[in-house]
């Protein structure tokens, strides 16, 4: 059974067409991949359907994830340029509306950046020539509700991004721009079991148990040692962005992601990568 995974980024919106826009891109999208007979499940479906080796006959299952956790994964947004933007929550439930049954399992995970310091200098420094980012749009004060929605999960981004904007990373070396660099048990504590451990608090325990590599940089240690020892409780698998569907040899944490906008820019393209071409 094919399996895929799709990135989006609700902060992309530098233009008001579908390429440069992944408000219209996921809005065009969720009709696509469901004109197609792509199901669109929670990410804890694939990662299970992948577990047990695949999946029966011949359905197709993807999920929806969003990166690095601006507000506008779930509320709308008005541009300076480009005027009012959908968030992606609203589009689902516009869709839903649209073609009543048309994806009863209609989910996305939205991957968040736990630092709050972080999280306020990347806002204050974003380039309107490749994103947008409002002031307040990596508050934290979504989340919760996105939960209790049951249409948005929360999950692991890690603790700071390693963001290049920082003035200082939680890493030995200051390894600003390099996930990969994140090698030893010190480091990787500091990126990924803090920002697990604010993640449950904020969400009263209910955050996802799933890790997306900031900038899908991965490495033998985290993918192969660090993450599979915390538990499937805080790390039951993790996302790249390698762009192509998910194989069945594929280890749970490093499971391959298409990125809209990097890997696809319109709807025909988006299902030629899901075929694998
Ligand atoms: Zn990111």
């Amino acid at each position: 059974m094919p399996l895929a995974i799709l990135a989006y980024h609700s902060h992309h919106v530098v233009g008001p067409d579908y390429a440069a826009n992944d408000h219209v891109a996921f809005a065009a999208d969720l009709e696509s991949l469901t004109d197609a007979g792509w199901r669109i499940a929670p990410l804890a479906e694939v990662v299970r359907r992948h577990a047990e080796g695949g999946a029966s006959g011949t359905e197709r299952v993807v999920a929806l994830t969003f990166d690095d956790g601006p507000v506008y994964d779930v509320a709308d947004v008005d541009h300076p340029c480009y005027g009012r933007q959908r968030g992606f929550a609203n589009a689902m439930r516009d869709f839903a509306a649209r073609r009543p049954g048309g994806q009863p399992g209609l989910h996305a995970t939205s991957f968040v950046i736990a630092s709050p310091e972080a999280r306020a200098t990347m806002e204050a420094h974003a380039d309107p020539a490749y994103t947008w980012l409002g002031p307040g749009a990596l508050d934290q004060t979504w989340w919760n509700p996105a939960i209790d929605s049951g249409l948005v999960a929360i999950a692991n981004h890690s603790w700071d991004h390693l963001h290049p904007a920082l003035a200082e990373v939680a890493h030995g070396q200051d390894a600003r721009g390099d996930f990969a660099r994140v090698t030893s048990v010190a480091d990787a504590d500091r990126q990924v079991r803090a920002a697990a451990r604010y993640l449950a608090a904020a969400t009263h325990g209910r955050a996802a148990p799933y890790f997306a590599y900031p900038f899908g940089h991965h490495n033998d240690f985290l993918a192969g040692e660090y993450l599979p020892a915390l538990g499937a409780s805080v790390c039951a698998a993790a996302v790249t962005t390698e762009p192509r569907p998910v194989a069945p040899t594929d280890s749970p944490f490093r499971l391959p992601r298409l990125v809209c906008g990097a890997d696809w820019a319109n709807p025909d393209a988006l299902l030629a990568r899901l075929a694998g071409r």
